[in-house]
């Protein structure tokens, strides 16, 4: 897909970190953006700076996504461009002993199913309503019409301890592009998942600079941590790429992660 102004993307997740880098990187070419994100002042600054909109959209939610897409596409017109950052996680055995009390403790189903529904079903949300409104668009070079990009993460594939629900929510969206892929191949819709390592977004930016030191030497090479505009590129490249489909890619110099 070219990108230029005549192109609108809708970010999920768009407020922080790798989404955030990745509407500064569309924006860059014209691109127009719709950051939906639950983080209203940060969401709201961004898409100001950046010419866009915000919506304010819980992926969880069936309602507030059908009106951030109505209000994304009345504003901008109907996204060419989907790509789903927003996700989160939680640390949790699978059933423990407390140390001190020898209390012992499962993993709450509750807790489980929380981040499934944000990280999983929320992708999946999104990316069905989206192609939706993509199959009305005019397919361009090759009979495109409109690109996915979605959000895993290598946990996908070696999570660690305490991430079960975390590594299947994202193993999930892994398992699930093949097949979406397929689902809309006759409609010129490309769908492609990012695994990225360890990248220095808020999330890791609170942490102490040792713990960040530690990590980034866990990393065989470039011995650091990813940075988002690194995300944001090989999301572009997955976009423009026409022939590039389907896929499930790594992003992460070459880390594998250890139990713990
Ligand atoms: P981040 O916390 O900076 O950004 C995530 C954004 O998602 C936040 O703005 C948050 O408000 C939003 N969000 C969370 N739940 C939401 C919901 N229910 N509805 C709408 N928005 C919601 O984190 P990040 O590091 O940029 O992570 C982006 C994605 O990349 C996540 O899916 C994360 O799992 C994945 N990832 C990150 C790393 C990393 O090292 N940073 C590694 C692997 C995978």
């Amino acid at each position: 897909m070219k990108l230029d102004s005549q192109v609108t993307a809708v970010i999920t997740g768009g407020a922080s970190g790798l989404g955030a880098a990745t509407a500064r990187q569309l924006a860059s070419h014209g691109v127009k953006v719709a950051l939906f994100d639950l983080n209203e002042a940060q969401g709201e600054a961004l898409a100001q700076e950046l010419g866009g909109i915000f919506c304010k959209v819980d992926v969880t939610s069936e309602e507030q996504v059908d009106a951030g897409f109505a209000k994304a596409r009345a504003a901008l017109g109907q996204e060419r461009i989907l790509v789903n950052c927003a996700g989160t996680g939680n640390a949790i055995k699978t059933a423990s002993r407390d140390k001190a009390t020898g209390e012992i403790r499962s993993f709450p189903t509750a807790n489980f199913d929380r981040i499934i529904q944000i990280n999983l079903v929320g992708t999946f949300r999104c990316i069905a309503k989206s192609a939706a409104g993509m199959l009305t668009l005019t397919p361009q070079e090759d009979g495109e019409r409109g690109v996915i990009i979605n959000t895993a993460s290598v946990a996908a594939q070696d999570g660690q301890m305490g991430q079960a629900s975390y590594s299947a929510s994202k193993a999930g969206i892994v398992g699930m592009t093949l097949p979406i892929a397929r689902d809309l191949m006759g409609d010129g819709i490309r769908v492609n998942t990012i695994l990225p390592g360890i990248f220095n977004t808020p999330l890791l930016q609170a942490a102490p600079d040792n713990v960040k030191a530690a990590l980034a030497a866990t990393v065989p090479f470039p011995k650091r941590l990813g940075e988002p505009p690194e995300y944001a590129h090989l999301a572009e490249t997955l976009i423009t790429n026409r022939y590039l489909n389907g896929e499930c890619i790594r992003i992460d110099g070459a880390i594998r992660m250890a139990p713990r």
